[in-house]
């Protein structure tokens, strides 16, 4: 972290300067969504002061430079996860469109009645609802990896769950509720040793590590801008080539065709095969802008700062008594969830954000994790590269006095 002044990165987001409450803000809601660099604001302003058009139609200037920006938004988003083509990269509107766009094409089309596809019990709503309305839509059957006190999952336990009924393996990268970091490039392999396809939700986890999809060699992974300091409404869904190519598309309209008549259409080439109608342009180059950001950072060096603070952080908790942290996998990203004693997380996140600290209290949108540890929510409090020690110190603090009062 030498050569990165992480001071001068939180002074490049202008909202953190703000007082909340009379306070200085503690931004400590990252999970639920970040917030946004000078860079990437200015790229959204820029483009709409400067460059604004429709793409791929116009051939007029203005539309041509637009078309060129969004195109060069898909190729920084093709470098940032190493996809082999930009053909690969369809932008959505996030992870939860990029996990339905893969449920109603790929699924509905590869899979059959008694097909399985198997899940984690700490994934996100968005990637269990999906394959339940498809199960009440064709009869695939829907296998749940469970996981252990710690909450992490067994490579061993997969290998004895998958077979060659299974079809798909859709996972979380990071989850969100408890931080664990999920081994899913085994996890890759286990899938393809019984001829499944593998789907990541990189939804929590590009904000924090380097992603290589060529590495990983998963078939699907799906990602969500606002999450990694770029803009709302806009996220990507990467897949193999040839997956895509042999996929119906998602929704039909403008852009994703080649030819229409009323006998017949053709469809466009990919990527735009499943870009129908006019697609977020100032997302996707706001989220170019955001990924730039962050490799001018470097991807490494963000995660070896986060993991500082997150182990500042738990030791720190650890101290507070009747604390308990829920999630204590072996590898963590930059979330800590608990709970303390006796204390509703609703009233605590409500009495600390009089000290103008924000965390979450909820179940996460993964409510089978908090079945799973027999607990209505958690506080949460997840890291973002603004976030510093004194945060945590604070939220330590803030913590204490939450629970001085409320017991
Ligand atoms: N998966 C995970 C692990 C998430 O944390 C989230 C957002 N909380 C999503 C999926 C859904 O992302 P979005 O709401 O941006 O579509």
């Amino acid at each position: 972290n030498s050569t990165v002044d992480f001071s001068q990165v939180r002074a490049q987001f202008p909202i953190l300067q703000q007082q909340e409450n009379g306070q200085p803000l503690a931004y400590l809601d990252n999970g639920a969504t970040s917030q946004k660099p000078l860079s990437v604001i200015e790229a959204l302003d820029d483009y709409y002061r400067l460059q604004n058009a429709n793409v791929h139609r116009g051939v007029y200037g203005l539309s041509e430079r637009a078309t060129e920006l969004y195109e060069g938004a898909r190729e920084t988003v093709r470098e940032f996860l190493n996809a082999a083509s930009t053909r690969e990269i369809v932008f959505v509107r996030g992870t939860t469109e990029a996990i339905n766009l893969v449920a109603h094409s790929w699924a509905r089309a590869q899979l059959k009645e008694g097909d399985e596809v198997v899940v984690t019990e700490m994934e996100h709503h968005s990637n269990i609802v999906p394959w339940q309305l498809l199960r009440d839509q064709i009869g695939i059957r829907l296998t749940v990896l469970r996981m252990n006190q710690k909450g992490e999952v067994c490579l061993n336990a997969l290998k004895g769950l998958v077979s060659e009924k299974t079809k798909l393996l859709a996972v979380t990268h990071m989850s969100n509720a408890l931080g664990t970091i999920n081994p899913v490039k085994e996890m890759a392999e286990i899938a393809r040793s019984v001829g499944a396809k593998i789907l990541i939700d990189g939804a929590q986890a590009t904000p924090h590590m380097q992603v290589d999809v060529q590495d990983l060699d998963c078939d699907f992974y799906a990602l969500s801008g606002h999450k990694m300091y770029g803009p709302t409404g806009i996220g990507v869904l990467y897949a193999k080539e040839a997956l895509l190519e042999a996929m119906p598309p998602y929704q039909g309209g403008g852009d994703m065709i080649y030819s229409v008549t009323f006998d017949k259409t053709e469809y466009n080439v990919l990527p735009y095969k499943f870009e129908a109608g006019t697609p977020h342009i100032s997302g996707a180059i706001g989220l170019a802008a955001a990924m730039k950001f962050m490799q001018g950072i470097g991807l490494d060096r963000i995660s070896a700062y986060e993991a500082e603070l997150l182990a500042y952080a738990t030791e720190k908790l650890k101290t507070v008594e009747g604390l308990r942290i829920i999630g204590e996998a072996e590898h963590k990203g930059a979330v800590v969830s608990f709970i303390v004693d006796g204390v509703h997380p609703h009233d605590m996140a409500t009495l600390m954000d009089q000290d103008g600290i924000a965390v979450r209290a909820s179940h996460h949108c993964a409510m089978p994790v908090m079945q799973h540890f027999k607990v209505p929510a958690t506080v949460r409090a997840s890291f973002g590269i603004y976030n510093n020690f004194d945060d945590i110190d604070r939220l330590v603090a803030s913590v204490e006095e939450a629970k001085e009062m409320l017991l």
